[in-house]
């Protein structure tokens, strides 16, 4: 490092799978600039020491990711009108001490549509999902002069609602917010200009995934996928045969970290450099995908499968565990969710458990072969043979055990429905399920960890540990 560096960090969690530190460092050093740009994982209880942390070393800028975009503004000194009015922020100037906050998220969409010289003003836009990504979006098409529907799952249209209220205040254009089903995507799309898709849906390891018929698909859309990883989604790759125009989220990513490159340095940025690098990116991440994958008949296991009761941790457990190993974390009961384009207590309400357990089985066929993962499974995956034989093919089976009367505290502190229990507050209907469920865990587990009482970030050093030695004794 020279000296008088000027350093840029992207503060977030997780933050191993960011094309944001290649992008800008290939940026700098196209300027000539003695900067750098590093990516920091910075957990929720950390934020605030990290935002001080950044002042008191005088870090020129920042990036802020998930899950911090919204947290992090009352760290701040001041913030633009733009994340003012979407509420959350991307981009931090430090300027002399005082940290300003700004969001190129809005601005990185309107120039990728830009680019395509798509101009929404006067077009009539739906946006699927009611995210961040969905907020600054939405704000840039109602800014342009688009009308905006906003789509969520039933479940949680209340945050579409919220969004679209908000917009509201400011917009001159309608906007509005509807439940994202079969019936509405119909009826919206047969007069849809530009379709927007700000949901995770579609991006690997979920990437045949689309949640619009291909039927509703017409050439005169705009069909723009916020997801960057796969570049072709499923959803541009039937926008594509239906002969619509399209745009991939790797150009908002690209623009987003552009103008934050302006904000940091004043320069206009080389965003051809950057889009080349975010693609070098891309392609070293599906290589890696391809060459993780296990040489035929050689046993090596490079994934972790968390098994245990609903409660047990394996969530809060997998992340760590996924931030200490630079494996990926992949949430089965969420990929379900995800495949089903519903959430697990509507799978049950309307197709019952049988219908759950087959997504499972999909679900488990679908991420099983891929390696260096930490698999969060759902605390009944363990009831179906095929799926632990799917799993222990490249994962080591740990089993968070946990004692009934911890979770039964920790199902009561966690307001998650539990749709397989009658009453998740009955100890004797908790009991008998454990008490059931304890054999299957126990005959598959590799590793079985007592974290009662453990914090999770113990239990997920305790299982680096047994990992190891697991390992050697494998190996020997
Ligand atoms: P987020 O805050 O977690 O929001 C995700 C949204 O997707 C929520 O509205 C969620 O609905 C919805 N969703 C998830 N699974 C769904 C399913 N199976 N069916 C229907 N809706 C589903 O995430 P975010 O930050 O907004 O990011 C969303 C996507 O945009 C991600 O893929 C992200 O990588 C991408 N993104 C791209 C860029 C870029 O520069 N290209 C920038 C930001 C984000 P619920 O509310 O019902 O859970």
């Amino acid at each position: 490092m020279k000296p008088g560096v000027k350093i840029c960090a992207l503060l977030g969690d997780p933050v191993e799978q960011s094309f944001s530190p290649a992008m800008h460092n290939a940026a700098f050093s196209d300027k000539g600039l003695n900067y750098i740009y590093v990516a920091s994982r910075v957990d929720d209880t950390s934020l605030k020491a990290a935002i001080e942390g950044a002042r008191a070393l005088g870090i020129a800028g920042l990036n802020i990711t998930i899950p911090h975009k919204v947290s992090v503004i009352p760290m701040l000194d001041e913030i633009d009108d733009v994340s003012q009015r979407i509420g959350a922020v991307n981009t931090v100037v430090n300027n002399g001490g005082v940290l300003k906050g700004y969001n190129t998220d809005a601005a990185g969409f309107t120039k990728a549509l830009a680019g395509k010289n798509v101009n929404p003003e006067g077009k009539r836009a739906v946006v699927l999902g009611a995210g961040g990504a969905s907020m600054a979006v939405s704000y840039a098409l109602v800014e342009a002069g688009a009308s905006v529907v906003i789509m969520n799952r039933l479940a949680r249209l209340d945050e579409a609602s919220r969004l679209a209220h908000k917009l509201s205040d400011f917009s001159r254009v309608p906007v509005e917010a509807i439940a994202l089903n079969p019936q509405n995507l119909e009826r919206s799309l047969a007069k849809t200009d530009i379709l927007v898709n700000a949901t995770s849906v579609g991006m690997h390891p979920g990437k045949n995934h689309s949640l619009v018929p291909e039927s509703l698909l017409r050439p005169e859309m705009l069909v723009f996928d916020l997801v960057y990883n796969p570049l072709q989604t499923k959803l541009l790759s039937d926008a594509d045969q239906a002969g619509a125009q399209t745009i991939n989220g790797l150009e908002m990513l690209v623009w987003q970290g552009a103008l934050a490159f302006e904000l940091w340095t004043g320069l206009a940025p080389p965003v051809g450099i950057m889009r080349t690098q975010a693609l070098k990116e891309l392609e070293n991440n599906s290589l890696n995908i391809t060459r993780r994958r296990k040489p035929a008949g050689q046993k090596v296991k490079s994934s972790i499968a968390l098994i245990g009761f609903m409660g047990s941790g394996k969530t809060t457990v997998g992340r760590i565990l996924a931030g200490k190993t630079g494996k990926r974390l992949v949430e089965l009961d969420r990929l379900i969710e995800i495949n089903a384009g519903s959430t697990i207590p509507e799978i049950f309400s309307a197709r019952g458990e049988t219908a759950f357990r087959e997504a499972e089985i999909d679900a488990v066929k679908e991420i099983a072969e891929v390696p260096n993962q930490v698999i969060s499974c759902g605390g009944g995956v363990v009831l179906n043979k095929i799926n632990m034989d799917r799993l222990k093919e490249n994962a080591v089976v740990v089993y968070l055990e946990v004692n009934t009367d911890e979770i039964m505290q920790r199902m009561q502190s966690q307001s998650i429905e539990k749709p397989v229990l009658n009453d998740p507050c009955d100890p004797d209907e908790v009991r008998q399920l454990v008490n059931f469920r304890e054999p299957f865990y126990r005959s598959y587990a590799d590793i079985s960890i007592n974290s009662t009482g453990l914090t999770a970030e113990d239990t997920a050093q305790e299982i680096i540990l047994r990992l190891k030695n697991h390992a050697l004794h494998n190996q020997g």
